[in-house]
Formats: C-alpha cells, structure tokens, sequence
C-alpha cells in the first residue's frame, strides 16, 4: 500500500536528514499515486512553495528510496501541488526528474544529503537550553529535575531517567543539561548520544578490534546523556558493555541522564540488572503540551526566529498541529519561511493557507488503538481484556492477530506500542501476526473480504 511506503520513506529519511527535516517539509506533502507502468511517482504539496522548496532540495532523497521501497530501478518523481488545477497538473508542474540508474548514483547522493543535513552525533545541540524550553504542566516535573541536575550534577537524581512520547521535549532537556554543565565547567568533558549510536559504537569497536579505546573513551567522561535508551532492547552484548560503563559511572558520582519513550520496567528484552539501575535515581515523565502552553511554545520558537505572533495565528496553529511540539515547530516554521520568502507580512490568512493540506492527514491519523479493537471485538464478540490475556486458544489468537494486523497498517505506530497496548507482547509476536494475516488475506478471497468491511468500518 502506498501509505505504508510512505511511512517506510519517512522513517528511513529520517535517520538520514534528522528529524527536524522531516517533520518541517516532509510531513507536509503525501504520495499521491503510483503510476507503475511509467514508473512515476506523483508527490502532492500543500502548496507551491513546499513545493517548490522540497523539489530543489530533496528530490535526490526521494528518487534514492523510493526507486528501492517500489523495486524499481529507475523512479520518476513528479511534484504536484494541490492549489493548482487538476488539469494544468502535467503541463505546469513538469518538474520531471530524469530516471536514473540509482545503484551508481547511490553512494554520492546519499554522501551529500548525510554531510548537509545530518545532524553532527555525539556533539550537544547550541539551541537547545533551558531558556529556550518553555515549562508547563506537561513537563515542568521533568524540567525542574534536568535543571536541579545541573546544580549537583551526579550526586542528587543519579541517573535521571526521562521518558515520554516522541517529539515532546526529551532531546531537548538532554542537550539543556549537557549545555548548562558544560558552560558552567568548560573542562568537563560531556557526550550526548543516542542508544543506537551506543550500539553500533560497540558492535565496531569490537569488530575492528578496538574495544580498549571504546572503553576508554567512556571511562574519560565526566557526564553521559544517553537518548533513547529503549534501543538498548534485546542487544544483550551491548547491555553488558553498558552495565559496566552505568557501574563506573554510578560509583564515582558521575552523572547519567537518559530519555526514553516508555517506563523503564515497560522497555521489553532489558537484563534485569539493568533495567532495575534505570530507576534507581528518578524517574520523571512528559506529556503533551496543553493548549495555552503549546502557544506558549509558537511564540518563543518565533521570538527566536526574530517574529512576533499574534494571538490569533498562535492560536490557530496550536489547533492544527496537535500530536507533538515537533509537529507544531514544523508548522510555525514553514508559516515563517513562507511569509519571508514570498515577502508578506504574517497574517491568519497566510498560516491557513501554508497549513491547508493539514487537515486531511489528521483525521487518518486519529484512527486509535481504542477505535480498532473495540470494533474487532464488537464484531467477533471478545472483550479487549482477553486479546490483552495471554490465551491461546484458536479462535481468540486468530481474532488477537487480526487486531494487531490493522493496528499495523491503519496507524503509524510502532510495533512495540502495539504489543504493548495488547498486553505487553512481544514485537515479534506482532510482526508474526501481520505476516501471517496478510497471506491468509491472499489466499482467502472471503477472510480478505470481511477484514475489508472491517476496516471500512474502523475508517468510518
Ligand atoms: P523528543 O526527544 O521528546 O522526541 P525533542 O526534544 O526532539 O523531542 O523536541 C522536538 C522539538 O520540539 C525540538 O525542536 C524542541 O526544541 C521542541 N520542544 C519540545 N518541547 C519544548 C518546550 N517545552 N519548549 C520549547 N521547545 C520544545
Ligand atoms: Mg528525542
């Protein structure tokens, strides 16, 4: 299906681009069709100008994934914009980009996107401060323990253990620390880095046998912020490295940060040892921001960019972009750039118009886990606590696996966040479901068309 190509295509840009990227511009635009006998893709915009911004800069991102997410050597991108007319589409909007042979180009290609867009590992990110972090309700538990760190780095809340879902805040109060310890000592020698970072830093350290210098670059740090520690899960080598490294730490009152999506007890395929070690300083969470605090947060990341918002776009755009501040950085960004470039002042009417192809993709994200179960339930007559039980008898595992097929493919979320809302199964449970679900699907004309009523109701 193409969404699910397009999830794919966003999930790998991002590691690529970072995060930020994706969310600001890339977010923006959808696949619109595929048309697989001239192999081109036709991508919509919300309006010229994502357009036209997105087309200059990453149409070389676009052709390098997609031609591998599609199978297909060679992909024509063509970007469309949804204020101009359906029929002028093929004249006007010709931004035809030559096939190529992607195997070839790969390598450059990819080099030059990595080199500028990617952000720099290991190196703390100079805007992100406690200045720039706006408290509220949501986080001020989690930002009042980052900011007490800093004041008695490794002997209060050690470690400090941060979680909470993607794009609130946790990267943010990460860097914070590590900035404001390090202006504080400039000798102090501070690493930011993200758990899959750890382990890929691991697994070559011990591949090209240098694991005595990865040891010895821990042992010389002062301060540790470990982001999305989660990812430590099921790499048992790694956890024992890691173990140590905690240990060392811990016993010479060093301080250790880390930020997480889940609690650590919740982070499946963790040693005992280790997991119990997340919680031994404190355990602090964040959730999403409220109304008055996300307009809060617009007109700061405004204040920054040297504009003022008023109430009323503030407002209006705090409605649109509701799923994280992420998103709602995003939207304020594209808003700005746009008023700068088309040289316009920023008005309601502007931001509507640079957020108007957002409506439609909230309403298909909205579809719950909630809505998805209550209806597989409703129409096989089980309750949500048994597919959350840990039975196995037939017919309530294969409706289990149905459940777990369309939470797959009618949202985005991870595989872990639907094991875990179904009673903490494992991901490979959930990817087994999915697997098996859709070649029963291609085998069974009937079974597929029951799933597709059902899913026409979920949608409904
Ligand atoms: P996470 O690590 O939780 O996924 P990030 O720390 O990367 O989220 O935050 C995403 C974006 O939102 C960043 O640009 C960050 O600066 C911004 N942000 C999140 N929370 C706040 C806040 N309370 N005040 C200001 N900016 C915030
Ligand atoms: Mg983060």
């Amino acid at each position: 299906m193409l969404s699910d190509i397009w999830q794919d295509f966003l999930k790998i840009v991002k590691e690529e681009v970072g995060s930020r990227v994706v969310e600001t511009w890339l977010k923006a635009v959808s696949l619109e069709q595929w048309d697989i006998d001239c192999k081109t893709i036709y991508v919509k915009a919300p309006n010229l100008f994502v357009k036209e911004w997105i087309a200059s800069k990453y149409t070389a991102l676009f052709q390098l994934h997609l031609s591998r997410l599609l199978n297909t050597s060679e992909v024509k991108v063509i970007f469309l914009c949804q204020t101009e007319e359906k029929s002028e589409k093929k004249q006007s909007l010709t931004t035809i980009i030559p096939a190529q042979k992607s195997v070839e180009i790969d390598q450059p290609q990819f080099q030059v996107a990595k080199k500028s867009y990617h952000y720099q590992y290991g190196k703390l990110n100079p805007s992100y401060r406690f200045d720039t972090f706006v408290v509220g309700p949501n986080n001020s538990l989690s930002y009042a323990a980052a900011y007490a760190v800093t004041e008695a780095s490794g002997t209060l809340y050690n470690p400090l253990y941060i979680y909470g879902g993607s794009g609130l805040g946790k990267t943010h109060l990460l860097h914070a620390i590590g900035n404001a310890l390090q202006e504080r000592e400039e000798k102090l020698v501070v690493l930011y880095q993200t758990a899959d970072r750890f382990v890929n830093e691991f697994i070559n350290s011990i591949r090209f046998n240098k694991y005595h210098q990865f040891q010895q670059k821990y042992r010389d740090l002062d301060v540790l912020l470990i982001d999305d520690i989660q990812f430590l899960s099921g790499k048992e080598q790694t956890q024992e490295a890691f173990f140590h490294i905690f240990n060392a730490f811990y016993d010479a009152h060093k301080q250790i940060v880390f930020s997480s999506d889940i609690f650590p007890r919740q982070i499946e395929g963790l040693a005992e040892r280790l997991r119990s070690r997340l919680e031994w300083g404190l355990v602090t969470d964040i959730h999403k921001p409220p109304l008055e605090t996300k307009i809060a947060i617009l007109k700061k990341k405004a204040a920054i960019h040297g504009e003022t918002l008023n109430d009323e776009i503030a407002e209006y755009v705090a409605h649109k972009a509701d799923s994280n501040v992420r998103e709602l950085e995003g939207s304020l960004i594209r808003i700005l750039a746009y008023a700068s470039l088309t040289k316009q002042p920023l008005s309601l009417e502007l931001a509507q118009k640079v957020l108007a192809g957002q409506q439609a993709k909230k309403e298909e994200i909205s579809i719950d886990f909630n809505k998805i179960t209550h209806l597989v339930c409703k129409r096989y007559s089980y309750r949500l606590s048994d597919l959350r039980s840990t039975s196995r008898a037939k017919e309530l595992s294969l409706v289990r696996q149905i459940a777990m097929y369309l939470m797959k493919k009618m949202t985005d979320k991870s595989l872990r966040e639907i094991g875990i809302f179904l009673g903490r199964k494992d991901h490979s449970t959930v990817i087994h479901a999915f697997e098996k679900i859709e070649q029963t699907v291609k085998k069974d004309a009937l079974f597929g068309s029951t799933l597709k009523a059902l899913e026409e109701d979920i949608l409904r």
